[in-house]
């Protein structure tokens, strides 16, 4: 089996392959693997430039982190971390996480809080695609909507709620909305047979790893996997081709040189993807190419704690747009993973630019670093000269599940079938964007490539 890409969805490809005993290689372009997951060590922060965790209430990644040895080493996030915060209306205000705290919010007005607290008596399942904001609005009301949406899908996809679609982005909602009508009566539901299911998963939540952050998967599964990873080995296109077997996969790369194989997991982003499929699968190409990605940019910033004046109690923030702050968010790493930071130290990540903020991409690491700072004074008062600060861009970093993304992706996925019966499609740009959908795409797509008999974990 050939897999292009070496991101965590190829590397967690090759894993399972290696292990159903197939004979496999990676290419991966860059050289080192690892993809959108990266995290460097210095002066004492760990610092996660990619994602800085994962949720451990579903066995994807986690089962994945014991198959490669890290039992010992996951790292759930501080109890803290359940608490975060919108900067509001020239402040930081708690997001509410029960009723009493939700009657007490500043975030929406009284009307605002009916509105929304009716939606278990007006809300109704409807069968249409819609955007998150409607959906959002549709149950909670306008004013909800105003000020959580946009948040929420900012801190997950630096995406606009007004584009994104719900059905594509959170099916799960979707399947609430039409089990229960009510999406609050759903959820405490949901929560309920969580609980008697499994108290010790339901509990799980964000975690990492000790001793540098979430690169410790990826160095785990490129130990594992050994001489089977060729990094600097761009893959320019492929090709079908014929064998002894019947219809196999050329795999022509950037060099010249090419590799056959009978399966092919091309495990790239979207992007990527299409280009190498445009000569011999022009209609996946063509649907590939239409899921966007937008550009994002993460700022590691280390204090003395003592220069933050605030009182550091939770996850970090989000900012809704039109607040007078340009950054998406913060997030206080070393509050939910204390080994981040030296003792007496705070490391605080933040995230900029996205679907809403296009231009901030454009900004070199001094003026990104000196935009993120200012905002890091209006939303926590945080003047002093940092100890550490450095700049990551992620051009197309993160992409965009707008209306229509699930049909692009099931006539991709036809579309390829046809062109080529052995090869799969993997990333986070197919059912989910985050760890777990990435991992799981991985270990779908090399399952459906097994012969009959052996089995894989
Ligand atoms: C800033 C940021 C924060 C995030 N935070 C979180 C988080 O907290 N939790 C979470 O669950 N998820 C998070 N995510 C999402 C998570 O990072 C992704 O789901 C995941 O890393 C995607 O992995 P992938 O292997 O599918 O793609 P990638 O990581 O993009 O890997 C694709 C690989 O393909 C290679 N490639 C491309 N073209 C070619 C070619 N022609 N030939 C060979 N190789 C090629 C690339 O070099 C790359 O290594 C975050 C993402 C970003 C950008």
């Amino acid at each position: 089996m050939i897999v292009i890409g070496g991101g965590i969805s190829g590397l967690t490809a090759a894993f399972t392959a290696m292990r159903a005993g197939l004979d496999v290689t990676v290419l991966e372009a860059a050289d080192a693997p690892g993809g959108k997951v990266r995290s460097t060590v210095e002066d004492g922060y760990t610092l996660d430039w990619g994602p800085n965790g994962f949720l451990a209430n579903v066995p994807d990644l986690l089962d994945l982190a014991n198959a490669v040895g890290l039992q010992h080493d996951l790292l759930p996030a501080a109890p803290e971390a359940d608490r975060r915060y919108l900067y509001w209306d020239g402040g930081l205000r708690p997001i509410p996480t029960t009723p009493g705290a939700f009657l007490r919010s500043e975030l929406l007005s009284p009307p605002g809080k009916l509105r929304a607290l009716s939606e278990t008596v007006l809300a109704r399942s409807v069968k249409r695609e819609e955007t998150v904001f409607d959906f959002i609005s549709r149950h909670f009301g306008f004013e909800a909507a105003r000020v959580f949406a946009g948040a929420f899908v900012q801190g997950i996809s630096a995406g606009d709620a007004r584009q994104l679609s719900v059905d594509a982005m959170f099916p799960r909602l979707r399947h609430l909305e039409a089990s229960h009508g009510s999406l609050l009566r759903g959820l405490a539901a949901a929560r309920r047979s969580a609980r008697s299911a499994s108290r010790e998963r339901a509990a799980a939540g964000l975690t990492s790893f000790r001793a540098g952050g979430v690169q410790r998967l990826i160095d785990a599964l490129t130990d594992a996997l050994g001489e089977r990873v060729r990094s600097e080995a761009p893959v320019r296109t492929l090709r079908r081709g014929v064998g002894r077997d019947g219809v196999e996969t050329v795999v022509e790369l950037a060099d010249g040189s090419s590799m056959t194989s009978d399966s092919v997991v091309v495990a790239t982003p979207a992007d990527a993807a299409a280009d190498l499929l445009q000569a011999v699968a022009p209609a996946a190409s063509e649907a590939l190419s239409a899921v966007r990605s937008v550009d994002v940019h993460v700022l590691g910033f280390g204090f003395d704690r003592i220069d933050v004046p605030y009182p550091l109690d939770g996850f970090g923030f989000l900012v809704p747009r039109g607040q007078k702050v340009r950054i998406l968010g913060a997030v206080w790493s070393s509050v939910m993973f204390p080994d981040q930071a030296p003792a007496g130290k705070v490391a605080i990540r933040v995230f900029a630019g996205g679907t809403l903020d296009p231009g901030f991409s454009s900004l070199d690491d001094a003026a990104a670093l000196a935009a993120a700072r200012r905002d890091l004074e209006t939303t926590m008062g945080i003047v002093a000269e940092p100890e550490y600060q450095r700049a990551i861009r992620w051009p197309r970093g993160i992409p965009q599940f707008e209306l229509g993304h699930r049909e692009r992706v099931a006539s991709a996925r036809h579309a390829l079938a046809q062109a080529l019966p052995n090869a799969r499609l993997a990333g986070n740009y197919l059912d989910g964007v985050g760890l777990n959908d990435a991992v799981r795409t991985a270990k779908v797509a090399v399952r459906s490539l097994l012969p009959p008999g052996p089995e894989a974990s």
